[in-house]
């Protein structure tokens, strides 16, 4: 049982009042943030913060809210940043969330939806049952819920009322940051890190309680332009090119089990996501990933390599490939300060449970925030089946986390 049984019912209020509120985002088309609507939550946090008397900023231009509350009763100051992300997936129906709570889960299938006959079945999400008694939040089985990331906005904005409303509980300096787009690649980039503060930082992001992360893959992606010549068919012998032909050799050239389907843990792979080709012109796009940054290197290397063989037999530059870096691995910055996950594992087992890591097999925003100066590992936010229908979220997870980031905030 927690220390705490108030941040129960506080997570809990604030995840359904926050998850009612659409802030889907949408790929990049030219503004950031990629949708206005991302706005009502940041409107919504910074009233709420300054309600509970904490001091706090609103860049409204950049959508990102910003609070601090104050070093108290500790000798030597180590101020800290927590950040959680305020958009959700574009991938399905954000809009018109209806969260609702069903209390102490008995075990079994869920009626999400009545009229619809949604049901989460026990027997797809396995997970479920790891679950049986406590209170989870859910769907209505038509929409994500945006657990991901508002159980984590939830938690901080939970512990930023602990800590206002108990001056006498001592914790160093605590940086909040909600931020918009990182679904959709924001990288946090409107994070002001000189306004927030703090020389390092945790983001509250992921599934499974007590799980955090501080490897992340080096990304980039890359197109192969590959230009052909174009003449009619009967009369081509000897002078047509065929740039459909060159995109499947230049494909075939690739580590044909290298892919995404074929890999898992810290193994890298190509991605090829698109290829459209005519006779004239050919464009692949592709991805690139890998935790070593080795390994990245000689990835990108080979396409260049591959280009190079087939420019060589045409005596002819037709392949050209342009790379464009993503991000890139955090763990290459944190490894310099092994305090950071240290400090994390021991706030975890002091709440109660044994910490657990994998290497993220994406990017966070703190694989960015590490490369521009402010190392981020992160701690996941505790929510399940994320990106769907059938995400939930179980009040325990949340009110545990605020337990985590006190202990990890206390000195
Ligand atoms: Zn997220």
């Amino acid at each position: 049982m927690s220390e705490h049984p108030e941040f129960h019912r506080q997570t809990e209020e604030r995840l359904l009042r926050y998850a009612a509120v659409t802030t889907q985002s949408k790929h990049f088309d030219g503004t950031w943030p990629t949708t206005a609507c991302q706005r009502d939550l940041a409107k919504l946090l910074f009233a709420e913060l300054h309600e509970l008397g904490v001091r706090a900023a609103y860049d409204e231009a950049r959508c990102v809210v910003y609070g601090w509350l104050p070093a108290a009763h500790v000798e030597e100051d180590r101020p800290i940043a927590l950040i959680a992300h305020m958009d959700t997936a574009p991938d399905v129906k954000g809009r018109d969330v209806k969260p609702w709570v069903l209390r102490a889960y008995p075990g079994g299938d869920i009626l999400l939806n009545e009229a619809e006959g949604i049901v989460l079945r026990a027997a797809d999400y396995p997970n479920l049952a790891q679950y049986i008694g406590q209170d989870l939040v859910l769907t209505d089985g038509t929409t994500l819920l945006g657990g991901d990331d508002k159980a984590a906005i939830a938690a901080l904005m939970t512990l930023a009322e602990y800590y206002a409303s108990h001056p006498e509980q001592p914790h160093r300096t605590v940086c909040l940051a909600f931020t918009p787009d990182e679904e959709v690649g924001g990288l946090a980039r409107d994070l002001d890190l000189e306004r927030l503060g703090a020389r390092f930082a945790y983001t509250i992001d992921g599934d499974h309680l007590g799980w955090y992360q501080d490897q992340t893959f080096n990304a980039c992606e890359a197109a192969v332009t590959i230009t052909g010549r174009s003449v009619h068919p009967a009369t081509a012998k000897g002078i047509m090119v065929n740039a459909t032909d060159l995109a499947v050799e230049f494909l075939n050239a690739l580590p044909p089990l290298e892919k995404p389907q074929f890999t898992d843990g810290v193994d890298g792979f190509y991605y090829v996501t698109s290829l459209q080709s005519d006779c004239e012109r050919a464009v692949i796009r592709l991805i690139v990933r890998d935790f070593d940054r080795k390994r990245f290197q000689e990835r990108q290397d080979r396409l260049l390599e591959i280009a190079h063989a087939i420019n060589e037999r045409w005596g002819q530059k037709r392949v050209l490939v342009e790379i464009h870096q993503q991000y890139r691995n955090m763990g290459d910055v944190l490894e310099q300060f092994p305090f950071l996950v240290s400090d994390l594992e021991a706030a975890i087992r002091a709440a109660g449970l044994e910490p657990k890591s994998e290497p993220f097999r994406g990017g966070t925003d703190g694989s960015a925030l590490s490369f521009r100066g402010l190392p981020s590992p992160n701690l996941s936010a505790g929510y399940e089946n994320a990106h769907g229908r059938f995400e939930f979220v179980p009040v325990p997870s949340m009110a545990k986390n605020v337990e985590i980031l006190i202990r990890l905030t206390e000195k």
